[in-house]
């Protein structure tokens, strides 16, 4: 894998993920530094990923060529006046993975038109299998593109979106996605247990069951809606239990739940 220096800014949770899937890809834990403030997030990041972790963010930058921005985003427009006097001559790809947080804003902190890659994860990122959108700005060059993707490409699937409006609709989707299939399998475990499966059964066969589905769609050529029609035998189990999904309107509600966390994605961006 190429070795550009790739510096992060911001050692938490998904600075973790993406450092681990890049070592474990393959790539140099040497040519990787990251900063944060608190002590144990350095130590934790030095001892078991083996990168160089500092307390200065102005010192990680030392020949940076992708700068990933992993604050919280209520930290963006600090951190970035801290940087900024120290990029516009390097002019490092930025890739940030702050939730709703505007190429624009990050351009006007920074105080120069840097190329920005905004990078929209979700939490199964930590297990690599996040899915992940991106968008780039329009100074972002081929180059570019492709090395903020093997960097993403580490912890999940990754899809380019077009237009940056579009992350509210990545937010929507599977930002927010794992959330609702945690609440069906809460709801599936539960009524298992109504019908007398004990607690452990119950969770074990919900979770595989949403696992070898998942794994089914992923590997198969078939959308859903056909694998949907392939288990369900007329007069069967499935189909009762299929129609009382839709007399309720269950896709219209999911709509409306989607279009909600858009809205939502919106007004906070
Ligand atoms: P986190 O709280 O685990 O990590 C943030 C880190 O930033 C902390 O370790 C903190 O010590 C450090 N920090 C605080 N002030 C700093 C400063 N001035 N300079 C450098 N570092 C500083 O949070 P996280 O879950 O890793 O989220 C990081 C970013 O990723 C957020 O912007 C969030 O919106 C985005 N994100 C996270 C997820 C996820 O699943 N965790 C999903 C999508 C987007």
């Amino acid at each position: 894998m190429s070795t550009a220096n790739i510096r992060f800014i911001g050692g938490g949770n998904m600075a973790t993920s993406l450092i681990a899937g890049l070592i474990a890809d393959g790539y140099e834990p040497h040519s990787i530094q990251v900063s944060d403030p608190n002590p144990e997030r350095r130590h934790a990041l030095q001892a078991r990923l083996g990168v160089r972790a500092l307390a200065s963010n102005v010192e990680a930058l030392d020949e940076a060529e992708t700068l990933v921005l992993c604050v919280k985003p209520q930290m963006a427009a600090s951190v970035c006046a801290e940087l900024a006097p120290f990029l516009a001559e390097r002019r490092p790809l930025i890739v940030s993975v702050m939730a709703g947080v505007l190429e624009q804003s990050i351009q006007r902190w920074l105080g120069a038109s840097l190329p920005i890659v905004r990078a929209m994860p979700n939490t199964p990122a930590m297990v690599q299998t996040g899915a992940i959108g991106l968008h780039a700005s329009p100074e972002v060059d081929a180059e570019g593109r492709n090395r903020a993707e093997t960097i993403l490409r580490a912890v999940g699937l990754v899809r380019w979106v077009e237009s940056e409006s579009r992350i509210d609709a990545v937010t929507a989707i599977s930002g927010s996605g794992p959330a609702y299939f945690f609440l069906l399998m809460e709801a599936l475990e539960q009524a298992a247990i109504e019908l007398g499966l004990d607690t452990e059964t119950a969770r074990l066969l919900t979770i595989q069951t949403a696992l070898g589905a998942a794994k089914m769609a992923m590997e198969s050529d078939a959308p859903p809606a056909r694998l949907r029609e392939q288990v369900t035998s007329p007069g069967g189990t499935t189909e009762c239990a299929l129609k009382v999904f839709d007399a309720a309107d269950l896709r219209a509600l999911v709509e409306r739940a989607a279009r909600a966390a858009h809205d939502r994605a919106v007004e906070l961006s």
